[in-house]
């Protein structure tokens, strides 16, 4: 019998299909290999072609001097980041103008690199970028909500190889974010008495140790109790904090150090996945949010959701939570 499990931190019933729960080595797509260039003349993100994108808004450089992070203006924005934000409501037709802000953020020069295999303190760069522009983008009052997310891969969604992730701005607050929102509001008041659910969560599966992967002294990976899809990772931070912003600089060095082990995890126990990563945030003017905690969401893209999962809200996850951290823990980094 399969066992539906509920995720506290999201609202949602999993069905983890424990009895036909494939081994975590099933979920490894294996790939054809094909060599990738660290140049690639044609590509907008490797240096030497910096004209060929937008002006830059920020840059990190390395030690000589040259760029080791950027962040420009996405060229094929969702939004315009020109105009007010005008809202319109005509009977039951409602929209507001497209306003808002979407960078690009190269994480390197290096065209075929990958997270998994950059030094700890280029990591460490690129989350430095994170917190500026995650910061700057929330001065912009326009902007209702920021999302910071990766695509990593064809099967998550990019286009463009070079590595890269992404910041969007929003003039609305997006109906997810809501409702993740109200659950941890709920959560709060009404089911743990005052207490943020997701620093319960943490003590709770560091006591349990079965869905652990990984832990230093400012951060812990795990597969959720519930976890909405096989290998589905989350990093919290042990300090209950709501804005990516508010991190020092001591836990941004740990954060680097934990999402490259776990990337490194992945990239040599499932062969290079595709995946996404958000962060997900509040606002700074939330840092000290008492129910909101951020954290990053790893979803490696192993499995799809198909007309159960649209019609309902509900996941199968095809994969035991408990088996994929143990097969995670198990696999050889050095
Ligand atoms: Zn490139
Ligand atoms: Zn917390």
């Amino acid at each position: 019998m399969s066992e539906v499990r509920y995720n506290v931190i999201t609202g949602d019933w999993v069905i983890i299909a424990t009895e036909r729960a494939k081994r975590p080595e099933d979920f490894t797509h294996v790939k054809e290999k094909k060599e990738v260039a660290a140049y690639l003349p044609a590509c907008p993100f490797c240096p030497g072609n910096e004209d060929k994108t937008p002006d830059e808004t920020s840059r990190l450089t390395d030690n000589e001097g040259k760029w080791a992070v950027r962040s420009v203006p996405n060229k094929f924005s969702a939004f315009s980041p020109e105009g007010d934000v005008i809202r319109h409501k005509v009977e039951s037709r409602q929209y507001i103008s497209g306003v808002g802000l979407h960078e690009v953020i190269i994480e390197t020069p290096l065209h075929n690199m990958t997270t998994a295999l950059l030094p700890v303190g280029h990591v460490e760069q690129i989350l430095h970028m994170y917190k500026s522009r995650l910061a700057a983008f929330y001065e912009d009052t326009r902007v209702e909500h920021v999302i910071l997310f990766k695509n990593h891969g064809e099967g998550a969604g990019t286009s463009l190889e070079h590595p890269h992730s992404q910041i969007v701005g929003t003039p609305v607050f997006p109906g997810q974010v809501m409702g993740r929102l109200e659950e941890a509001i709920r959560n709060y008041y009404y089911v743990n008495f005052g207490q943020c659910s997701y620093c319960q969560c943490m003590v709770d599966e560091m006591k349990d140790k079965a869905r652990m992967v990984s832990e230093n002294k400012s951060f812990i990976a795990f597969i959720p109790y519930a976890a909405l899809s096989p290998f589905h990772l989350w990093i919290f931070p042990k300090r209950h904090i709501a804005c990516y912003c508010g991190i020092t600089d001591e836990e941004t060095a740990d954060l680097a150090a934990m999402l490259k082990e776990i990337l490194l995890r992945l990239y040599i126990g499932l062969d290079n996945p595709d995946f996404n990563y958000m962060v997900r945030s509040l606002s700074p003017r939330e840092t000290s949010s008492k129910y909101f905690h951020w954290y990053i969401a790893i979803v490696p893209r192993v499995s799809q959701a198909a007309g159960f999962e649209l019609g309902t809200g509900m996941f199968i996850n095809t994969a035991l939570p408990e088996a994929s951290a143990q097969f995670m823990r198990a696999v050889k980094i050095e």
